[in-house]
């Protein structure tokens, strides 16, 4: 049977892009379909635009830290729409180097919707269809609000990108990396920032120790962080006191980001669980995301879904539907943007490499842009605990560049170690560029490194990280 294309990439993200480079490079005839901006949620409307925005907002402690370095500096003011135009511009360019990068190797781009007809077909929106011997489906993910009434008033992390002004005062819910990111990021920018996470300390899964040094950190820097709290009403503050706007969208957990005519502009009035009314210029829905797999006719299929919509696959990111398979946040693995880049490079390998090649998902390193950043890699402390002895090896202290500028920031440098085999099982760092930091721990930390291998390491003087090789005693076992 004779196909038009050996692979048809459903959604233009970075998985998807690299998985159609790769497989175009290999030889394979390519065809990519994107209904939105070419670049995904990394290069549109997240990572990018986010890290941006941590540059952006890093300037109002640097500011403080350069007039305490002996600098004169006049009045300083940020203007939003100076630069949120110049991010516009930047997300523009990079959104066309994603599609000369596609252009480039061959792959033909289809600026629509599509969907699968059989597991050969795909429907795209204007009704023609295309054949393929294999489909690979990488539609990403979407911020999802919570099931509360009038949730549609809160923005979602998509929306911040878009505002023409920046808010006086928000509400952030949520405690993951998304909500403690922008919290930290608003508050930088002059934004009155008040956060409610539901649990009893932010970013659940973290190693304890860090997470209550980037809470501390955070309030610190003025964000009123509350944690055992969530909203239980909201409505804008007219209408405080009663129920849900009548006749307002009854929105469901996945059905949140599509609010039509964009997100409310105006207060919100808030009633939290733990009695506090506030009225917030802005609220922002930090609740996690959902799997984009409604509507792609996946089930019609017999494409197996998991209980959040994900799509499931095996080791080398093929469903139950031979032909058809999947990577990135649609699948529910690990929703990280190189995560994603190293499924699509793997699928590529495995389907037209000839080598069929397991993604690997063990020790991935990663960083919450908070400010500071909070590095890890491998096994929190109170995971370890739980799988054999160890030894905990922790340094906290003030760095000089901030005790100099007279500040109490803290970082921490931390490793988890097996005191049976010495390995370092975990590595947890808190502070400024830790993202940098534990990128180049984690080598050794994958490498299966021991602690022994970190104390033969000679330190580089005088840095910060230099802790990471001179913790003799541990601190406790367990
Ligand atoms: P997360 O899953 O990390 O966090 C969601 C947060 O919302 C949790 O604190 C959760 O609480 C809370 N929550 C969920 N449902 C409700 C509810 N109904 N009411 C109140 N609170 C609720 O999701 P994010 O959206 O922050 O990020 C999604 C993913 O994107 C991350 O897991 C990460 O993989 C990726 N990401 C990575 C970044 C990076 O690498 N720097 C940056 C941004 C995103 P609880 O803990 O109790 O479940």
């Amino acid at each position: 049977m004779s196909f038009d294309y050996n692979l048809f990439v459903i959604g233009g993200g970075s998985g998807g892009v690299r998985a159609a480079r790769v497989s175009a490079g290999m030889g394979a005839k390519v065809a990519l379909a994107e209904e939105s901006r070419m670049g995904g949620t990394c290069v549109i409307r997240g990572c990018v635009p986010k890290k941006l925005m941590v540059y952006a907002s890093g300037f109002r402690e640097g500011f403080v830290d350069a007039r305490a370095y002996g600098w004169e500096l006049g009045e300083t003011a940020f203007d939003w729409s100076a630069f949120s135009g110049k991010l516009r511009t930047e997300l523009d360019r990079l959104e066309g180097v994603y599609r000369g990068l596609l252009d480039g190797s061959g792959v033909e781009i289809f600026d629509q919707r599509a969907k699968l007809a059989d597991a050969h077909t795909v429907e795209l929106a204007d009704g023609t269809t295309k054949t393929a011997k294999h489909i690979l489906v990488a539609t990403g993910g979407r911020p999802v609000r919570p099931d509360v009434p009038n949730a549609h008033l809160g923005m979602v992390s998509d929306d911040i990108f878009l505002l023409e002004t920046l808010p006086k005062s928000i509400l952030i819910v949520g405690g993951g990396y998304i909500a403690c990111e922008f919290a930290c990021i608003l508050n930088g920018l002059g934004v009155q920032v008040t956060q409610y996470y539901r649990g009893a300390q932010i970013l659940r899964g973290f190693d304890g120790e860090a997470r209550g040094l980037v809470a501390d950190m955070m309030r610190g820097q003025g964000i009123d962080l509350h944690c055992g709290t969530n909203i239980v009403e909201m409505c804008p503050p007219g209408e405080r006191g009663g129920h849900a706007i009548s006749g307002g969208p009854d929105m469901g957990p996945t059905e949140a980001a599509d609010t039509a005519d964009g997100p409310h502009d105006g207060p919100v009035w808030v009633k939290a669980t733990n009695g506090r009314e506030q009225t917030f210029d802005a609220v922002l829905f930090a609740t996690g995301r959902a799997p984009n797999t409604a509507g792609l006719g996946l089930e019609d299929l017999g494409v197996a879904l998991g209980r959040r919509g994900e799509i499931e696959v095996d080791e080398y990111s093929q469903t139950g539907v031979p032909s058809v398979y999947a990577i990135g946040d649609v699948t529910g693995r690990v929703q990280l943007t190189p995560v994603a880049i190293r499924e699509g490079m793997a699928f590529a390998e495995t389907v037209f490499g000839g080598r069929p090649t397991p993604v690997d998902h063990d020790l991935i390193p990663s960083a919450v842009f908070t400010q500071p950043e909070l590095g890890t890699v491998g096994l929190t402390e109170e995971d370890a605990r739980e799988q054999e002895p160890i030894e905990v090896y922790t340094a906290s202290f003030r760095p000089m560049r901030e005790a100099f500028a007279g500040r109490s920031d803290r970082v921490l440098m931390k490793l988890v170690v097996s005191k049976e085999s010495r390995k370092v099982l975990g590595c947890h760092i808190v502070a400024p560029e830790a993202g940098e930091l534990i990128q180049l721990a984690g080598i050794a930390v994958k490498m299966g490194a021991t602690k022994e291998d970190f104390d033969r390491t000679v330190a580089v003087h005088p840095t910060m990280a230099e802790e990471l090789v001179t913790m003799r005693t541990p601190v406790r076992t367990a």
